[in-house]
């Protein structure tokens, strides 16, 4: 089932939680009282149910910090009427936020953004996207302005001037040139669109739906899926780097002819399967 975990830094990311979350999310050894937050691309019960569970395992293990989920019109309703008709209460607070096509998320060091999906209910696809880095440090720069080494180096590495005396230093004259950060697709379900390929454009991994191969295309457009041949294409044409293909359709019990569909267009494609990691390094 669908469910997409980045771990950035201290803080979890969550994109769609299927059923069965919780015991992925066990098994992975990911934390339950972690920053987290939640996005949801579709009501769709592959896609959603699993936040129940997540949410009642976080509450069994005491959890105290909020938790923030975002997604479609329409997931306030499911969520906070499964927690009244199932009755069960919380230990943390649930932010609930139902957003709009666009920026998502705005956040010190990086960006959520959203862009409807073509599906058969309301949906989006996500992109996380860091911020640009203060560009790499040079100390024999910083000596040469008699920057005095330990504070003030830092606060230059972090993109602060500093003032010695009556001379300001400027991080412009000790660090090179920003670098860019990461970024990250998902695309939920759906057929691929130019909207999509704008939202996943040079992305480091884009993780794309491929529900089915060249030999059922037509049930592709039927039901608003991809063929992993289509994804390869639009992760071609957007330039994203790696392309993990996912949400396979339990009709194939071998992934591979669909692999090899999608690498005919794309060099860089791997099968996502159940609790496989993946590590993003900066390009620098
Ligand atoms: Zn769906």
């Amino acid at each position: 089932m669908s469910s997409v975990a980045i771990i950035r830094g201290d803080e979890l990311l969550l994109f769609d939680a299927g059923e069965g979350t919780q015991r992925a999310f066990l098994r992975a050894g990911i934390g339950l009282n972690r920053k987290t937050r939640i996005f949801i691309t579709h009501l769709h019960g592959d896609h959603c149910i699993g936040v129940l569970g997540l949410l009642q395992t976080m509450s069994l293990a005491s959890r105290d910090k909020p938790v923030d989920i975002y997604g479609p019109s329409g997931l306030s309703g499911f969520i906070r009427s499964s927690q009244k008709y199932l009755r069960f209460g919380l230990t943390f607070d649930v932010r609930i936020i139902e957003i709009r096509p666009g920026l998502v998320l705005n956040c010190k060091e990086y960006v959520v953004r959203a862009t409807p999906a073509r599906h058969s209910v309301p949906s989006f696809s996500y992109c996380l996207e860091e911020k640009e880095r203060p560009g790499v440090f040079y100390p024999a720069k910083a000596k040469k302005l008699r920057v005095p080494e330990g504070i003030l180096w830092s606060s230059l590495q972090h993109g602060h001037q500093v003032k010695i005396g009556r001379r300001i230093v400027r991080p412009v004259d000790v660090l090179g040139s920003p670098r860019r950060g990461r970024k990250i697709g998902i695309s939920g379900d759906t057929r691929p669109s130019a909207k999509l390929r704008a939202l996943f454009k040079a992305c480091d991994v884009l993780i794309f739906e491929s529900t089915y191969g060249d030999d059922h295309r037509d049930k592709a457009i039927e039901n608003l899926h991809s063929t992993s041949r289509e994804a390869g294409q639009l992760a071609k044409q957007a330039g994203a780097k790696q392309l993990v293909l996912t949400h396979f359709s339990a009709r194939y019990a071998d992934v591979k002819p669909l692999v090899k569909q999608a690498r005919e267009i794309h060099d860089d494609v791997i099968p996502a399967e159940d609790l496989m990691t993946l590590q993003v390094p900066y390009l620098d």
